[in-house]
């Protein structure tokens, strides 16, 4: 089960990513037919000044966007990406302490970091401290990096040569760090920066296994992107790879808001817009079921809102394992829909029943802290938790299409309606309207 919904929670969000990848892998090994296609070397030589500007201008968008749908993880990803971009132009990865490399090795950490700012807004305590960590690194790339440290050195060795040779040191410790190809015997990539991709890698997935989520998978695809283009170390594939991970953020970003629109947020069924969507794409034959709670009302009142929407939650979960082909919306409130496209009353019947039938048989269980009694907390003891099994049940109306009764506006009116019977010969039951009786 487990394994299931996070294939379905992470497995879908990563197609995307997973596409533009292997269509970036695809244009790397053609580029050097592409740039021979281009035929007029002066034409080929003015696209190669032109390209390198495209990854800048995906970051850019990234950045409004992030600005407008306030997604700080957004913007400052982008940004800390096209810093590394710029650095890893202007110097390549390597070998040596050099700008590129030093920002390649803080990359993965930074997508990390900014991975848990989605949701918050940049003039925020959090959203400040995240570019104030962005502009400390801008700083330590530009003094710890060559060539800002052998400056440094060079000017400290002849103000204090003391402080010179201790910087001489750190530089050579440095260079050490960044030399080595390391354990993965990869050219472009310091071992510094392999152990860190790494530790990202399995931090992401691990996150991503236990707290599925749309945004965060969209970073996890950038890394893969930025992963491999600097694995590959040519400026062909900084730009395409960083272009392509600059493009998954954004196409994440617009899936995320997409499913904020059409998803329920409480229950995780789509909403009110999907089911209106899906009635527009319906053909002649299809059985609509509308389920609403018994009594909710009062259950709220005894048991408080927050326990109701447990309850909500767990006759969603068990309405989208209702079978049959269905298709299951949140209509709005306590209310539900069940769409079957292309099945018979007969057909859709028994799945209703066994679902209305399976709410019945499974009682739900209220934790409460008790009454609050004085005597009680006076003594510093709270009062025990008890637990209580309370049945929930629900009431359905389900509805085809009739000769009198074709669009599936009037069939969802018309299994309301039928709702309201069962609702009025005593709940918990199932009551149709099929085709062969006439409304
Ligand atoms: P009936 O059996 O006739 O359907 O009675 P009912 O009490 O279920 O129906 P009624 O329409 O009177 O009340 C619906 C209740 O559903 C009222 C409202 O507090 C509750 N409700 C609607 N949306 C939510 C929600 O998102 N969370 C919680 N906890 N309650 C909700
Ligand atoms: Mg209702
Ligand atoms: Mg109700």
């Amino acid at each position: 089960m487990r394994v299931g919904f996070s294939i379905k929670k992470i497995g879908y969000p990563l197609l995307v990513p997973g596409l533009l990848i292997i269509a970036s892998c695809f244009m790397v090994l053609w580029w050097p037919d592409l740039v021979k296609n281009v035929g007029d070397a002066q034409k080929a030589g003015a696209l190669l000044e032109l390209l390198p500007v495209l990854p800048y201008a995906v970051f850019g968008a990234g950045i409004i966007m992030g600005w407008r749908y306030s997604n700080t993880g957004m913007i400052l990803a982008s940004l800390a990406m096209a810093l590394s971009y710029g650095c890893l132009l202007a110097t390549g990865a390597g070998p040596g302490i050099t700008m590129g490399a030093g920002a390649s090795v803080l990359l993965p950490l930074n997508l990390l970091l900014f991975s848990l700012l989605t949701k918050r807004r940049l003039l925020t305590s959090f959203g400040m401290a995240a570019l104030g960590a962005l502009v400390f690194q801008v700083l330590a790339v530009w003094i710890f990096c060559e060539p800002g440290i052998s400056d440094l050195t060079r000017t400290a060795l002849q103000m204090s040569p003391d402080l010179g040779k201790r910087l001489a040191n750190l530089q050579a410790n440095l260079n050490a760090l960044f030399n080595n190809p390391g354990p993965l015997g990869m050219d472009h990539l310091s071992i510094l920066g392999q152990v860190i991709f790494c530790w990202s890698f399995v931090i992401f997935i691990a996150r991503l296994y236990f707290a599925p989520d749309q945004l965060a998978t969209g970073f996890f695809g950038a890394l893969c992107a930025v992963f491999i283009g600097v694995s590959m170390g040519s400026r062909e594939a900084y730009m395409i790879f960083f272009s392509t991970a600059g493009l998954i953020l954004l196409i994440t970003s617009i899936e995320a808001s997409f499913s904020m629109a059409y998803m329920d947020e409480l229950t995780g069924l789509p909403g009110r817009r999907s089911l209106n969507e899906t009635m527009l794409n319906l053909g002649k034959k299809y059985v609509i079921a509308m389920i609403d709670i018994d009594h909710f009302k009062k259950f709220n009142d005894n048991y408080g809102h927050k326990t109701g929407d447990q309850v909500l939650k767990m006759i969603a979960t068990r309405l989208g394992k209702m079978g049959g082909g269905a298709r299951t919306f949140r209509y709005g409130g306590e209310e539900f829909t069940a769409i079957f496209p292309g099945k018979e009353i007969f057909e859709a019947l028994p799945h209703i029943e066994k679902y209305r039938q399976d709410i019945e048989n499974t009682p739900f269980v209220v934790r409460s802290k008790g009454r609050k009694t004085t005597t009680a907390n006076s003594r510093g003891k709270g009062p025990a938790p008890t637990s209580k099994r309370v049945k929930v049940t629900v009431s359905i109306g389900v509805a085809e299409p009739t000769k009198a009764m074709t669009k599936p506006e009037q069939v969802i009116k018309a299994a309301d309606k039928i709702l309201y019977k069962a609702k009025k010969s005593g709940r918990n039951c199932v009551k149709s309207l099929s085709s062969s009786e006439q409304p």
